[in-house]
């Protein structure tokens, strides 16, 4: 295969630029760089010239001057089955869950259903330069085949897993404890590592899962300890209240999943919006993610996500962002970072534009135990590439005649950019955006 050799501005973090700008020796940043990638990982990021030079090597140049070049956007929690719920008029969760959800939720049993979904699904992704999502499927086996069998087919490295749950929803989305683990157990076998895709361990929540099968849930974790487990925790608070009266014996709802051996380093815990001291001790400890989802935790009413709050407890949570399609309202990880800053300035927390820009990369993929695979322009790394195109529209190429610096300009690309901004997305090393069929 031809080495490709990407042009443009190139960004990428080595470390959460907690200082912002003052932050020095966290990030990479070269005006006129260039991107090695050979067999689609990453052999160098240096100057464009450095690398013109070559080694006699054929190379395929892709010139994206003036845009940046950033590692591909890392989304940690969406659900693959609410492409067709997100908008949807309800209130607080629980009547947004049994009124949608899980009405939408029962047609991946359908024939062809699925297969049509993953194919709209990860085109939507790309179009929003993610390439990378920590997603949910519904509890039909059909619909992590078809998430995999299309991930895979397009060489995307995703994480994924059957949501398991048998009680509290309707007959159609009920697995039970045995056939939640037989199924979970299959589905590892066949798809964990293969080529690029990741299983997750993914009870839904604690509400619909009886003791028995968080038992066996528990039991998976054991004899995977390498995958991910995937849940959601403290969202809202009639969901907290719930949770009381199904595990009265439990201090907490975040003792649900300690109880049953669930929160570890690889645990992504969808929301932590309303924990209590001891919850949050409970999870930094277990090194377990904590996964800010503004858009939804906005549109949902569930409340506001306290990152101060729990990146000073001793020791601090770690912290991811994500969409929560389809609770959430967008695709776009730009405008996650935009509603979440937003969340975060209203609680009196400023959140610099180098540190959401780290967030969606690097951030996310150590959130995810995968720094070195992607999230970053490290050498041997898998070369998931997003173009960003700060003049997207017509709003945004008048304000840009007024922005002087790259911090400013990651800025205005979090406030006024959607999918319209990703110019270009590669996946391991090969264009995908541009190949999209519209
Ligand atoms: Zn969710």
């Amino acid at each position: 295969m031809t080495d490709v050799l990407l042009r443009g501005r190139l960004l990428s973090f080595n470390d959460e630029p907690l200082a912002g700008e003052e932050s020095t020796g966290v990030f990479t940043y070269i005006e006129d760089g260039g991107l090695l990638i050979r067999d689609g990982r990453i052999v160098a990021m240096d100057d464009f010239a450095v690398l013109q030079a070559g080694d006699g090597r054929n190379v395929e140049v892709k010139d994206h001057r003036p845009h940046l070049i950033l590692p591909g956007f890392i989304d940690t929690h969406i659900h693959f089955p609410q492409m067709q719920v997100v908008g949807s008029y309800a209130g607080a969760l629980m009547e947004w869950l049994s009124k949608y959800t899980f009405v939408e939720e029962q047609k991946f049993s359908d024939q062809g259903h699925p297969e049509r979904i993953a194919s709209a699904f990860f085109d939507e992704l790309i179009r929003h330069g993610t390439t990378t999502a920590a997603a949910y499927c519904s509890v039909h086996k059909a619909s992590v085949k078809a998430f995999f069998a299309e991930s895979h087919r397009r060489n995307l490295r995703m994480v994924a897993g059957k949501v398991m749950m048998d009680r509290n929803a309707p007959p159609g989305l009920l697995d039970t404890p045995q056939s939640g683990y037989d199924d979970s157990k299959a589905l590892i076998a066949e798809w964990h590592g293969k080529g690029r895709q990741l299983y997750a361990i993914t009870p839904r929540f604690a509400p619909t899962s009886t003791p028995e099968q968080l038992q066996m849930t528990g039991t998976l974790v054991q004899e995977h300890p390498d995958l991910h487990v995937q849940t959601h925790l403290c969202e809202n608070t009639a969901e907290i209240a719930f949770v009381a009266e199904l595990f009265p014996w439990s201090r907490d709802y975040t003792n649900v999943y300690e109880h049953y051996g669930l929160l570890g380093q690889k645990t992504l815990l969808g929301h932590c919006i309303h924990l209590t001291d001891a919850e949050i001790g409970a999870i930094a400890n277990a090194g377990s993610v904590a996964v800010f989802c503004p858009t939804s935790n906005l549109f949902i009413g569930s409340g506001l996500f306290d990152l101060a709050r729990l990146r000073t407890s001793n020791p601090p949570v770690r912290n991811a962002i994500a969409t929560d399609i389809g609770g959430g309202t967008s695709y776009s990880m730009l405008r996650t970072l935009d509603e979440g800053y937003k969340i975060l300035n209203i609680q009196g927390q400023r959140y610099h534009p180098l540190r959401s820009f780290y967030q969606v990369t690097l951030g996310n993929a150590r959130a995810l135990s995968l720094e070195g695979v992607i999230g970053s322009f490290t050498p041997g790394a898998e070369a998931d590439c997003v173009v960003l195109d700060a003049r997207a529209t017509p709003a945004m190429r008048i304000r840009m005649e007024t922005v002087e610096t790259l911090v400013e300009e990651l800025f205005l690309m979090q406030t006024m950019g959607d999918d319209r901004s990703i110019a270009e997305v590669y996946v391991a090393g090969r264009a995908a955006k541009s190949a999209l069929a519209n």
